[in-house]
């Protein structure tokens, strides 16, 4: 299965993805996580990125097609693969398609934005493996330790609020776009968030099955 996730930021795209990561048994590229891993080593592609996030901005096209196209070339994403924030926008979609990345099908998960809000605010993530959290919905099992790695969880700096409404912003102007974009391929699936995150996957499997 070759999938793209596409959802506002905090609609669970993530945790959704880490989930259909196992049950597909296929990795997932999430950009995001690329970035974020990069800023903390201080790479180079990290200093560039920083101000980009920090500013609820997105990063340049050229920077993230060439990060995709490399990782999709690796052997484990020969089988299938999960992309999580890529494509952002028509470009980066077209780019794949110049790349003849061909994709099965594209999942999208909506939730109100006052939801994203109140869950962005309290999302939590472990700095070492990248593990997300929340203070009241997905507690760690020891507070501000990763249940996973055992690393600190702290909250993302781009989930300030007012970054999150900039992120938003840019979302709804150039993210959502490509649902229409998909759509008229035939192969958008969409799903409801729901308060619970296995009601969710429920929610996407059932998507996926259409
Ligand atoms: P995410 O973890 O998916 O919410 O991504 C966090 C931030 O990384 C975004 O707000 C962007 O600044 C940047 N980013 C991630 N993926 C992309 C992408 N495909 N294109 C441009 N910027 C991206």
């Amino acid at each position: 299965m070759k999938l793209i996730i596409l959802a506002a930021p905090g609609a669970g795209k993530g945790t959704q993805a880490e989930v259909l990561s196992k049950h597909f048994d296929i990795p997932t590229i999430s950009t995001g996580a690329i970035l974020r891993k990069n800023i903390a080593d201080g790479t180079t592609l990290g200093k560039i990125a920083e101000k980009y996030i920090n500013d609820g901005k997105f990063v340049p096209d050229e920077v993230m097609i060439d990060i995709v196209k490399k990782r999709l070339s690796e052997d484990d994403c020969k089988n299938g693969f999960i992309l999580d924030g890529f494509p952002r926008n028509i470009a980066q979609a077209e780019a794949l398609d110049k790349a003849d990345i061909e994709i099965d099908k594209v999942l999208t998960i909506e939730v109100e934005d006052e939801k994203i809000i109140e869950r962005l605010s309290g999302r939590l993530e472990c700095k070492k493996c990248g593990s997300s959290y929340h203070k009241e919905h997905k507690k760690p099992q020891v507070s501000g330790v990763c249940d996973n790695c055992g690393g600190a969880l702290t909250a993302r700096e781009d989930d300030k609020p007012e970054i999150i409404k900039d992120r938003l912003a840019t979302y709804y102007k150039q993210t959502e776009p490509l649902k229409k974009f998909y759509a008229d391929r035939g192969i958008l699936k969409t799903a409801i968030g729901q308060e619970d995150i296995s009601d969710t996957t429920a929610a996407v499997l059932k998507a996926l099955e259409g």
